[in-house]
């Protein structure tokens, strides 16, 4: 039975994960490449939709104890990461098992290559060795690995289909990718001619963050480019119960109904190309249609990554990118909000004892939510009991 647990990432999930494999006896490590909470570190001031009890176990606000932000309230993803997830990385029973600053660079077992012993029992009996740098490089050995990387760590490229656009790799600082580096750089782009690109949450959101420039500045102009032809683009659910999220999709979608002067929408929009000049960058939005802007904000959305696996045989969706069986599982869920039920064989990578946990196992669906993250977690370490 396995012992040695590596969980990789000190994201909301890799923090529950860790407690919940420490409390149950196993000899836990986390290891994290940024700061503690890092992912969430980039959303800028974007407030979670969810309320913070349905962002922790029970068992994380325990330990918290009176330190711990109102149940109900609705942090941004710096003060979870700062409020939250950093005093428990800290404090036991986590204390020196969180490694921060340490990046985790390649995965397989013990003297075996992917093709060695494929789907033979043999293959378990070797442990996990890890590649890792933090200054230097390391080498450690687990014999069962959480893997807990996320979901948003490669960015889909603007262009139309999920292709650079011609152009893109050299659009260098004028490609914003992320709430917090728009937030970070809102005195640079007041003003200034702004393309926003997608209509998910956070194109959303980053659409009211440049609202509030044009009100700043007047002579700032933005362009916001989707796919669909939708008059309200960013998809709204009934009688929403989470009021945050309501609110955001809700002003966002008013915003392209009734454009101000600030905003053209410009509908059924098929990225091509990025051709930049003095006069700034021209963006072919289609045939015979294009746009000139300063900035882009290419919020479409991001990938995870496969970077480190290339050694285990895991079993990835062709959809999602992330776990295949558990994509199987619950594709059918189209509520967020519904934790679906599934079994730990649901939640099995391919690879024993390697498992995908929260947004890494979902990678690019948009039904996760961190509390079907924090119950698939129990699910997995029940069935590995030490
Ligand atoms: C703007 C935004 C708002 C969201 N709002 C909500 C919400 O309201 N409610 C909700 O439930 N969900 C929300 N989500 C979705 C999801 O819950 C979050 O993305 C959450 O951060 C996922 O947690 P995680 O622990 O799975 O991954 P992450 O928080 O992404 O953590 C992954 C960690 O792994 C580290 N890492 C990656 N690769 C390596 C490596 N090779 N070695 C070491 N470390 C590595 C990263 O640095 C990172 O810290 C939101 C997402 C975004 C982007």
């Amino acid at each position: 039975m396995p012992r040695r647990i590596v969980v990789i990432g000190g994201g909301p999930i890799g923090i529950a994960a860790a407690i919940s494999a420490a409390d149950r006896g196993f000899d836990v490590t986390l290891l994290e490449e940024g700061e503690v909470g890092q992912s969430l570190r980039s959303w800028g001031a974007t407030r979670f939709f969810t309320p913070l009890s349905m962002n922790v176990s029970p068992r994380m606000l325990e330990l918290l104890g009176s330190e711990a932000p109102p149940a109900d309230a609705l942090l941004t993803g710096r003060e979870m990461a700062d409020r939250v997830l950093a005093p428990l990385a800290g404090r036991q029973p986590l204390k020196g098992k969180v490694h921060t600053r340490t990046r985790v660079l390649a995965i397989g077992r013990r003297g075996l290559m992917r093709s060695d012993y494929a789907g033979h029992p043999l293959r378990a009996e070797r442990p996990f060795r890890l590649i890792v740098e933090n200054g230097t490089e390391q080498r450690l050995e687990a014999d069962a690995i959480l893997d807990a990387t996320g979901g948003y760590v490669v960015p889909n490229p603007v262009g139309s289909g999920g292709l650079p656009a011609r152009g893109e790799s050299r659009l260098g600082h004028r490609l914003i990718r992320t709430l917090g580096e728009l937030d970070d750089r809102r005195s640079e782009l007041r003003g200034k001619r702004v393309l926003l690109v997608g209509d998910g949450h956070s194109a959303a959101n980053a659409v009211l963050v440049l609202a509030s420039l044009a009100v700043e500045d007047r002579s700032t102009r933005v362009i916001w480019a989707v796919r669909s032809l939708k008059r309200r683009p960013c998809e709204e659910i009934a009688n929403d119960p989470l009021a945050e999220r309501e609110r955001v999709v809700a002003q966002a979608n008013a915003l392209a109904e009734n454009p101000p002067p600030f905003l053209v929408v410009e509908r059924r929009a098929a990225i091509d190309s990025f051709t930049q000049s003095e006069d700034g960058i021209t963006v072919t939005l289609g045939p015979d249609r294009s746009v000139v802007c300063d900035f882009i904000c290419g919020f479409t959305g991001f990938r995870p990554s496969h970077a480190i696996q290339s050694e285990l045989t895991l079993d990835i969706s062709p959809v999602t990118e992330g776990g295949a069986r558990l994509y199987r599982a619950v594709s059918n869920v189209t509520d967020c909000l519904s934790v679906p039920q599934v079994t730990p064989r649901d939640l099995e990578s391919g690879e024993p004892n390697y498992w995908f946990v929260g947004s890494r196992g979902y990678g690019r669906a948009r039904t996760f939510l961190l509390q079907t993250g924090l119950a698939q977690v129990e699910t997995i370490l029940e069935s590995i009991r030490p």
